[in-house]
């Protein structure tokens, strides 16, 4: 916003997206001249506008504002940049009425000793101002370039004046916008069909999880049924971790400040912490934890450690507290209590490229598993600009793990991008984001690597020669916390799960009276194999049973009439498939038990 202050890296689109942020606030204070105009940024999937405006707005609107902005696009307004003093900038928002703006050039006066602005106007066909934002552009030529055919106004929310609830309530106009119609239409298609697998509506539905005033916002409560899922996800990561010479821990949910300032998570991670409890006036305050690692680092350095012991992996689903403020949270998404799929590795230097690429594979593994086919790797980078402030103030420190990080996925053959300034504030980080089935992004999973935290806490291992040395640390969380995993598997799988997570693998629909013991006996011979089944209340027509499996997503229902329960066989319907095959039963079993151990994605009957 600031003439110092570099320009953002832009490219067509972003263009096209900030572009459209001015055009829709000039087609507002078109149709409403009183408006107060605030800020809008573009977003992933075209911008917003915040406004505060005298009488409340509603969707009828939108088509009237759509057009006003169509006008505008068709016009051709170019965008002029004219660089002003903060003075004249100040005087010329005043005399318009338009209060946010002052203030805005008041703050960056304030926190960045600015003295000059610049204003992007619109210009129309006659040379006459349109429309003036304050802005540190990255605009298209002309509004000609937006196409016109390839926005739309999606919705509308509530937004306080700089995140501050105690200022002004303002409108926020959030308007899709892409380079073509059909990008628009897919975009739309993928909205929908996220709603309809929306993990908080899907999550009711099944009865996975919940919410309750008493317990607190943010704070998921298990049912049995969701419950199961998360323990199938915790098998399966105490298999791997078994596999890959992991060792289990378990540690308390809390500790007290000092552990916290040592480490620094007290100077660095303070407002993502509950605040601290105090248990009496000997006592000191204890808090809640935010991570685990604090506590892994304590038995790792409760002995004598010796190189032969490296690398040391310790791995718990540990349970840790996050203050998210309350108009953050999200469903499963952003909570305040989690369960993370977390290990902290500690090793020599030269363990180090080894042990990361070992936990890169564990993440390929398990997207094969999730059907994960589309991900990137960031691997997240510090900014010098911010040493001792954001970041541990160890400038070589940090080159030379960054250095370590980068050969090593160089190594991996895995395509990752590099992310400046979005490292842990201990060392470089990989932030795993993955895209659903439907084509929408989620970040999933990191990797830390942690070169300061051991120092700080007094870890070390005797190396070969008898010298005292440090361990590196590397954080991992491949399966990321059930909270966000199962989330984002409930959006993957729309509710229908793989065989091995679903709460109930196999539905029981006795035809009538005369076959349900039949069906009885089926069931135990399918419990003794581990196989979850339920046998639909006899009570209900068959009908009504089949539509209650497929309501329920019970990845198998089972017919069992006369020529079954004659031929020991079973006709079997496939939810996902929605075929319908008859087999005899002991098959039946032998091939679920068989999908259920292989964790295979798809049933293999039917
Ligand atoms: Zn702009
Ligand atoms: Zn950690």
């Amino acid at each position: 916003m600031s003439t110092q202050a570099p320009e953002q890296p832009v490219d067509d689109l972003y263009k096209i997206r900030h572009s459209v942020a001015h055009v829709l606030a000039q087609a507002v204070q078109r149709l409403w001249p009183t408006v107060k105009i605030t800020l809008g940024p573009p977003i992933d999937y075209g911008a917003y506008y915040d406004f505060l405006f005298d009488q409340p707005i509603s969707e009828e609107d939108f088509p009237k504002i759509e057009k006003e902005m169509r006008k505008i696009i068709n016009q051709g307004q170019t965008f002029r940049r004219d660089d002003l003093t903060a003075e004249e900038a100040k005087k010329y928002w005043k005399e318009r009425k338009q209060p946010f703006k002052v203030e805005l050039i008041e703050d960056l006066e304030k926190s960045q000793h600015i003295t000059e602005v610049t204003h992007y106007a619109n210009i129309g066909l006659k040379g006459e101002e349109t429309f003036v934002d304050l802005c540190r552009g990255g605009h298209v030529e002309s509004t000609k370039e937006i196409p016109a055919d390839a926005f739309k106004i999606m919705s509308l929310a509530g937004a306080y004046w700089r995140g501050d609830e105690k200022r002004e309530q303002l409108t926020r106009i959030y308007v899709a916008a892409f380079r073509s119609k059909k990008e628009l239409e897919e975009y739309q298609t993928m909205m929908e069909e996220a709603r309809k697998r929306d993990h908080r509506k899907l999550g009711k539905e099944l009865d996975l999880f919940i919410f309750s005033d008493d317990v607190g916002p943010g704070l998921p409560l298990w049912t049995p049924r969701g419950t199961i899922i998360a323990d199938a996800i915790e098998t399966l990561a105490k298999e791997t971790e078994a596999e890959g010479g992991y060792l289990r821990v378990r540690t308390p949910h809390v500790a007290k400040g000092q552990l916290y300032e040592k480490t620094g998570h007290l100077a660095h991670y303070r407002e993502t912490m509950f605040p601290p409890m105090k248990l009496g006036d000997d006592e000191g305050e204890y808090f809640l934890k935010p991570m685990n690692c604090p506590h892994h680092h304590q038995i790792f350095a409760s002995g004598l450690r010796s190189y032969r012991e490296l690398p040391m992996r310790l791995a718990e689903y540990g349970h840790c507290y996050r203050s998210e403020g309350s108009g953050a949270l999200f469903g499963l998404m952003r909570v305040r209590s989690l369960t993370m799929n977390d290990a902290h590795i500690y090793c020599t230097e030269e363990q180090f490229e080894e042990e990361f690429n070992a936990v890169l594979r564990m993440y390929l593994k398990y997207f094969e598993l999730f059907d994960i086919k589309k991900y990137v790797m960031r691997l997240s980078l510090h900014d010098p600009k911010e040493l001792g402030k954001k970041y541990v103030d160890a400038p070589a420190l940090w080159l030379k793990t960054e250095d370590m990080v980068r050969s090593a996925m160089k190594k991996s053959g895995i395509d990752y991008v590099e992310v400046p300034d979005e490292a842990a504030f201990y060392g470089p980080k990989i932030d795993v984001e993955v895209w659903s089935a439907i084509g929408r992004e989620f970040t999933l999973a990191t990797n830390q690597v942690d070169f300061d935290v051991p120092g700080k806490l007094g870890l070390k291992y005797i190396d070969k020669d008898g010298s005292e040395k440090v361990p590196i640390c590397i954080h991992r969380a491949p399966l990321s916390t059930h909270e966000r995993l199962i989330g984002f598997l409930i959006e993957q799988f729309a509710g229908l799960f793989p065989l091995w997570l679903a709460p109930v693998q196999v539905a029981l629909i006795p035809v009538a009276g005369a076959h349900e013991a039949y069906a009885k006996d089926l069931e135990r011979r399918m419990k003794e194999q581990g196989i979850r089944t339920q046998v639909m209340d006899p009570a209900d027509s068959l009908g009504k049973r089949v539509r209650e499996g497929e309501k329920w997503k019970i990845p198998y229902l089972l017919v069992i009439g006369d020529k079954e329960a004659e031929s020991k066989s079973v006709a079997v319907r496939n939810v996902s498939t929605k075929q319908q095959v008859t087999v005899p039963f002991e098959e039946f079993v032998a091939k679920t038990a068989e999908d259920i151990r292989e964790r295979r994605l798809r049933a293999s009957i039917g």
